[in-house]
């Protein structure tokens, strides 16, 4: 019997002794029922000693799990749970990681960027506290109709377990998101997260269950790998109980999690491209530009990655950037920078199709990167960007650095077509900036990006300055766009065959 309809059983002949009043079925129904003191968040206790003393068997405790079949059993025994406690608490489970988010913001900002090393303290304390602009429960609405034959409802029901991987540029913020759609679409979920940012994932996950266990009594609705690897990541997806992946990632992950044979929804790379023609407003267009690239050292995946600017208009927009705060760096100092930034492979010469990002650089501050091109920088300087040509690895590499490459186009069509090229055909994100309604067409129709922004930085297409909502996993390749809790839902039809209109 397999260990998935085992704890199923489990779950059923506890529930039938409960109905008998039996003390069996010792489980908390109720939401406010806390079944067992809660413990300090000292104590990890996933593993050897300090393991779980409360029957179930699992050597982790509030969602920290050294063994990954034991994290994705106990992510489907309080699935089973979830169900039992139902809208209610999917509920409280929202609203507890929407509050601990915004709380903890200054802390667990502070620890991801001490473990992971990449990016900015104010953006990253900010990321965990816009985690209330993601969508909950009220997502989750079912559709009906009625008619002669009777009514038919279609619901969003969960999956069951969901497997998700985070990536290193915003562990705690994806994965609180995460935790946010799919739990209110009454999944239970895994996390295997990025080995370089772990442990503050690991510490989140146990504040969440620490606050979900006292207010509703699962333990374990969101468990993670505390020391991930290529091999928890293969056990978490071939694991029984997984029904759904949800990887947040670069392509390698994308790659690997297609190759499961699960369904997989995978929010990919992108290298997003900006066109910026003569009917733009050039202050309004350089502020935009700088505060999206900028954003966290430009570790968003929807972040300014180029610039191709119409060649009438290039020197005004460059010169709007260096007055809005942006250094401008000479062609020698772009040089000495390239080097740094890039490896190239032995012989190639510094040609773009052989380079690769040096992750020495990625997410590191502006004053690293000048340090490199060898000059000083103004204190408060937030983006470095250089005129470069369109084969640049600046250009061609999704480089997540505080810098920007700019390129001058000559028309409309040069700059979507080179657009398109800088984007690899990842259908992640791209930027306009003009008035013109008919490049505005043309430039989305060429891309057909998952986003697509105009007259604004890149965070307006999740809801930041711009109409929508919040996620921190756009999922590109496999098409289903930003996530929000319907993406981990099954859609089921229950149908009642009669006379039943009440009109
Ligand atoms: P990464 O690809 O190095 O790692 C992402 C996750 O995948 C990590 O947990 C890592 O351990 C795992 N991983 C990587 N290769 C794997 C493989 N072959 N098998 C199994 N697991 C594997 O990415 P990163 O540096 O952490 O994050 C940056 C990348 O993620 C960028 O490419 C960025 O565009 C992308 N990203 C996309 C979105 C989105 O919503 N589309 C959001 C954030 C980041």
């Amino acid at each position: 019997m397999s260990a998935v309809n085992e704890t199923l059983i489990r779950d059923i002949v506890s529930e039938v002794l409960g109905r008998l009043g039996t003390p069996a079925a010792s489980k908390p129904a109720a939401i406010a029922a806390a079944p067992a003191p809660v413990p300090t968040s000292g104590n990890c206790g996933c593993g050897g000693a300090s393991s779980r003393a409360n029957g179930s068997g699992f050597r982790g405790r509030f969602g920290v799990f050294q063994d990954a079949a034991e994290a994705c059993l106990a992510a489907h025994e309080s699935f089973l749970q979830l169900q039992q406690k139902g809208v209610a608490a999917r509920r409280k489970i929202e609203e507890i990681v929407k509050t601990l988010a915004e709380k903890n913001a200054a802390e667990w900002g502070r620890i991801e960027l001490e473990e992971t090393k990449i990016g900015r303290l104010d953006h990253k304390i900010e990321k965990l506290q816009i985690i209330k602009l993601v969508p909950g429960v009220d997502w989750i609405r079912p559709d009906a109709r009625s008619g002669d034959h009777g009514i038919t409802l279609e619901e969003y029901t969960p999956f069951g377990v969901i497997g998700a991987v985070t990536p290193s540029t915003h562990s705690i913020p994806t994965l609180s998101g995460n935790i946010v759609n799919i739990c209110a679409a009454g999944n239970a979920v895994v996390f295997n997260p990025h080995p370089s940012a772990a442990r503050c994932a690991a510490t989140a996950v146990r504040v969440y269950n620490e606050a979900i266990y006292r207010e509703t009594g699962i333990e374990n609705i969101a468990t993670i790998i505390e020391k991930p690897s290529m091999e928890s990541f293969a056990a978490m997806c071939q694991h029984e109980a997984v029904r759904l992946l949800l990887v947040t990632g670069g392509p390698g992950v994308v790659k690997a999690a297609m190759q499961t044979g699960k369904r997989a929804v995978c929010a990919g790379p992108g290298n997003p491209p900006v066109y910026v023609d003569d009917t733009a407003c050039m202050k309004r267009a350089a502020r935009a530009i700088i505060q999206g690239a900028s954003y966290d050292n430009n570790l968003l995946c929807i972040g300014e990655k180029e610039v191709f600017a119409l060649e009438n208009i290039a020197d005004k927009l460059m010169s709007e950037m260096e007055r809005n705060g942006a250094v401008k760096l000479t062609s020698s100092q772009l040089e000495a920078l390239t080097k740094a930034a890039f490896t190239f492979k032995e012989g190639q010469g510094g040609g773009c199709a052989h380079a690769s990002v040096n992750k020495d650089f990625i997410g590191k501050d502006p004053s690293v990167l000048a340090q490199a091109a060898g000059i000083a920088l103004p204190p408060g300087t937030q983006l470095l960007f250089a005129e470069t040509g369109a084969d640049h690895p600046f250009v061609e590499e999704e480089q997540m650095m505080p810098f920007l490459p700019i390129v001058r186009v000559k028309s409309l069509e040069e700059g979507i077509r080179r657009s398109l090229d800088a984007e690899h055909g990842y259908k992640h994100t791209s930027i306009i900036h003009s008035h013109d309604v008919e490049a505005m067409t043309a430039m989305g129709r060429a891309l057909d990006t998952t986003l697509f922004i105009k007259n604004g930085p890149c965070m307006a297409g999740l809801g930041l300055g711009g109409e929508g909502y919040l996620s921190f996993s756009i999922a590109t390749p496999t098409g289903e766009g930003v996530s929000n809790p319907r993406t981990f839902t099954r859609v089921r039809r229950c149908v009642m065959v009669d006379n039943l209109r009440i009109y």
